[in-house]
């Protein structure tokens, strides 16, 4: 399972939800990227 992005409101949606219905929840566009999965949070200080 992964998690996509709303291009336009960048709501984070899972990939299956989007199997049900291609469409963000929260404002209805059609838009999503796929966020890199690894990140690692870095501090640079
Ligand atoms: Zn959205």
């Amino acid at each position: 399972m992964s998690i996509y992005k709303c291009f336009s409101c960048s709501a984070k949606i899972k990939s299956e939800d989007l199997n049900k219905r291609f469409l963000c929840p929260k404002c209805g566009a059609r838009i999503f990227y796929k966020p890199r999965t690894k990140m690692k949070t870095v501090t640079s200080d």
